[in-house]
């Protein structure tokens, strides 16, 4: 059964202007987000998920840019559209929840101020009470008391800060919401809390949603696909069911999955990945990831690894894959 996709990313980089010249943060992505799916991001500080989660917004900031490929939202190439139809599609048709809702509030307005701002902005005939009223039926939704709606940001719980944050994010029912890391810095319980209200609220609403994060058993436990990026570049997608075996992944994704701590492991260690990722201007040649690879051979280190399609159903970039027999895409 075809699958209708909510974004699609074709070949898509974006590089920073530096003084060494042109870094490229991500290099030449490609990947999709259906109806009604959670696709999970993951990888480590500063491989590319934040400058990627903003470049699908178009909302990249000064000194970053496309340097090539396209993103479609709907159907709708974002960076073909003009600034005022891109203002309009923008929080109506997709959002994003940003990292540390405390940054992301204006700390001087109410809460309540900022919704029905947001509400106003897309629908400027709306009166004074029926915005009112959106912002409490919203506050009902992520299951704060309609009363806090008069509190400023400083006022609040970390977790109910979130919330605002995720309320603000689905105030126009958008069809894609992009969530960048939001429950870093809250404590497990209130974590899980705001996890379980995200899906309550995607099966209500009918949102597809990318979710961000550098936690893989978080993202596993949430996401129907996952997407594993490393130095710019997706270096796996896999079904999130298949993420269970550490075998048969990618050796990064092997790396990550090893690298979680299990209850039923007693007195084991935990076996993190040796080294760290590459900054932008020393991005190893072949395979980016081969300085930390206990897997790597000579090509690793000349050759741009080929993508192809394992046994366990993921799609990887890797040498080692296409040697053992993995049809390549
Ligand atoms: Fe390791 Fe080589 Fe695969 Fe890269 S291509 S992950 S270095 S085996």
């Amino acid at each position: 059964m075809s699958r209708t996709p909510v974004l699609e990313v074709n070949n898509l980089s974006v590089g920073y202007e530096t003084t060494k010249g042109l870094l490229e943060a991500v290099r030449k992505v490609d990947f999709s987000v259906y109806e009604n799916e959670i696709v999970g991001l993951i990888g480590e500080s500063g491989s590319g998920k934040s400058t990627l989660a903003y470049a699908l917004m178009r909302l990249l900031k000064n000194g970053a840019k496309v340097t090539g490929g396209s993103v479609k939202v709907l159907g709708q190439d974002i960076y073909n559209m003009d600034p005022e139809t891109l203002r309009k599609f923008r929080w109506s048709s997709i959002s994003m929840v940003f990292q540390s809702a405390m940054n992301a509030l204006n700390p001087v307005m109410t809460v309540e101020q900022q919704i029905i701002d947001t509400l106003r902005f897309h629908n400027p005939n709306i009166s004074k009470k029926a915005a009112f009223e959106a912002a409490c039926e919203l506050f009902e939704l992520v299951r704060i008391d309609p009363s806090r709606l008069k509190s400023y940001p400083h006022e609040l719980s970390g977790g109910m800060r979130q919330r605002v944050v995720i309320a603000i994010a689905i105030a126009l029912k958008p069809k894609f919401v992009i969530m960048d890391e939001p429950t870093t810095a809250l404590d497990v319980v209130v974590q899980k809390s705001i996890l379980d209200q995200i899906m309550e609220l995607k099966e209500q609403l009918g949102f597809s949603i990318l979710f961000i994060s550098h936690d893989f058993s978080l993202v596993s436990e949430i996401a129907d696909r996952v997407a594993v990026m490393y130095s710019g570049r997706l270096v796996e997608v896999a079904d999130s069911d298949t993420l269970s075996t550490p075998e048969g992944h990618h050796p990064y994704t092997e790396g990550l999955i090893h690298a979680i701590p299990r209850l039923t492991d007693k007195h084991t260690k935990l076996r993190g990945i040796p080294g760290n990722p590459p900054a932008l201007d020393k991005i190893p040649s072949g395979c980016a990831f081969h300085p930390r690879c206990k897997y790597a051979e000579a090509a690793c280190f000349t050759e741009a690894p080929p993508i192809v399609k394992t046994e366990h159903h993921s799609i990887v970039e890797c040498h080692l894959h296409a040697k053992v027999g993995g049809a390549r895409v």
